[in-house]
């Protein structure tokens, strides 16, 4: 069986413990590889490799980290097909959706900041005539990196790639649920050439592993994505040591349609950005406010859209309803669905598991599931589910549904749709989330500020805001005349 081994120092290692941990495929339910066990001991031996790597990587000039980062893009690319396969058998997602969605991104990730850095200023202030204050920005040294299991390459990619870029050298551990994606890269980093111990990939449960990369002291920043739980417990173990942090968490996305959209290509989107990748993209809408004018003919529309989210084998071309993470998470979702009936809700479409026939048999699959009737303060309206399920939930006017929106401890994501271009701006202004798409969804731009408000984080990821996460700022006044 394969190994899913630690790469460390620029060479693969197996894990001090001699414990591996079982890798299950999501479609079959099958065990098809075995990940290291790491724990402090391997953390402490990436961290010296990274350590030692520094002072070389750092020092050299951004032309020539660039090469390397966009000789890793390139042979993402190369490999597109090998790697779209590994990402759908390791997450249970729709190949077309890798091959598409995942790993592209993965190669724009990596040439985005090998870029980037290419482009960049620094401030100048001038005070007088004989006094000028510039800013010089400095990579921070060992960075970690934490990544959870719904995007697994392209949420890795999307942390090293400005870590590596500004110049520091890094310790990164992909979830434990999904990390053969991180674990081929390794090679490719390899075979790109990237210099020894500049990337060090661990793998193991997260209060092990992860938590030893938090709490390890020459780990000077942490840009972390995942739940919001597991990001109060990274805060707590980080912050009495200062360390820089970077905390992408959870969210409970509303989507707000106003009654002069168009009906049919409008639930059509609206579907889209509440199941694709099963509901499992932190993005997605699941909290679906419809103007009460037009919610009989939309939800109608909508239990539609929903039914052609077909659930199937992911590896099969029609297929949009691939599997759900693991087993443990399949319940969960099941659990909230019956909670929903408990609470008083409606199914509307879907509802159940569905067990597939063939190669899929002992899979976690689950049908897209509308569910109507749910006030907006109940558990389910509230708590991430972060699966294929999305209540819809009738306004009135602008105030109701921004009051409705903003009744969440979270912040990360909102949707609206509308033609009315003052309704679009109004109510954007008003909604306390980090992203506000209008008549879109899932629409990235590279260069913006990503993140969330309130419970969904701290801090921003993209662009310049990447790089300045990565980099620490020093202002030098210089006076001509001494
Ligand atoms: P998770 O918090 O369980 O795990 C994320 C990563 O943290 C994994 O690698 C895990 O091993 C590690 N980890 C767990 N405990 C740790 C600890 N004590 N110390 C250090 N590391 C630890 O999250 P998940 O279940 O993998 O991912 C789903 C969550 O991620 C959802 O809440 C989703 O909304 C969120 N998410 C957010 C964004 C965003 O950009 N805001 C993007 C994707 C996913």
């Amino acid at each position: 069986m394969l190994h899913i081994r630690n790469y460390i120092g620029g060479h693969y290692c197996d894990p001090n413990s001699g414990l591996w941990i079982e890798n299950v495929n999501p479609s079959t339910g099958e065990v098809y590889s075995l990940i290291a066990r790491s724990d402090e001991r391997d953390v402490a031996d990436a961290v010296r490799a990274a350590q030692e790597a520094f002072p070389t990587w750092s020092a050299m000039p951004a032309k020539g980290r660039s090469e390397v980062l966009l000789r890793i893009s390139a042979k993402i690319n190369d490999h597109l097909e090998d790697l779209a396969l590994a990402e759908t058998n390791d997450q249970g997602k729709p190949l077309w959706l890798s091959r598409s969605v995942d790993i592209p991104r993965a190669v724009e990730n990596m040439a985005f900041f090998a870029t980037e850095i290419l482009h960049t200023h620094t401030d100048a202030h001038q005070t007088d005539e004989s006094v000028i204050n510039f800013t010089v920005r400095k990579p921070l040294g060992v960075v970690g990196c934490i990544s959870p299991w719904n995007l697994p390459l392209y949420l890795f990619t999307w942390k090293i790639a400005p870590a590596l870029a500004a110049g520091n050298t890094v310790v990164a551990k992909p979830s434990e649920l999904t990390p053969m994606t991180a674990f081929l890269l390794a090679q490719i980093c390899i075979d790109a050439g990237l210099p020894p111990g500049v990337l060090n990939i661990v793998h193991g449960f997260g209060p092990e592993c992860g938590q030893a990369i938090v709490e390890h002291p020459h780990v000077k920043a942490i840009s972390f994505t995942g739940g919001t739980v597991t990001g109060k417990a990274i805060a707590a173990a980080a912050a009495p040591m200062f360390k820089k942090l970077s905390l992408e968490l959870g969210g409970k996305n509303p989507t707000i349609v106003f009654d002069d959209v168009k009906i049919a290509s409008t639930a059509r989107s609206v579907a889209r950005a509440a199941f694709t990748n099963q509901g499992e993209i932190c993005l997605c809408g699941s909290r679906i406010f419809v103007q009460r004018g037009i919610i009989e003919e939309f939800q109608k529309a909508l239990i539609e859209e929903t039914h052609r989210f077909l659930v199937g084998d992911p590896l099969e071309p029609e297929t949009r309803t691939g599997a759900v993470v693991n087993a443990a998470h399949m319940e969960k979702v099941l659990g909230y669905i019956e909670l929903a009936k408990q609470e008083g809700g409606m199914i509307l479409a879907g509802g159940r598991r569905v067990e597939l026939e063939g190669r899929c048999a002992g899979g976690f699959f689950i049908e897209p599931t509308l569910i109507g009737g749910l006030p907006q303060d109940c558990r389910v309206n509230r708590e991430e589910i972060f699966g294929p399920a999305a209540t819809i939930i009738p306004f009135d006017t602008e105030d109701d549904v921004v009051a409705m929106a903003n009744d969440t401890a979270y912040g990360l994501a909102a949707t609206i749709w509308t033609t009315n271009v003052h309704r679009a701006h109004r109510t954007a202004q008003r909604l306390e989330s980090g992203i506000v798409w209008v008549n879109t969804w899932l629409m990235r731009d590279l260069r913006t500020p990503f993140g969330g408000m309130k419970h969904s984080g701290v801090g921003r990821e993209g662009g310049t805001e990447a790089l300045r996460f990565f980099t620490e700022p020093k202002n030098i006044c210089l006076q001509i005349e001494p």
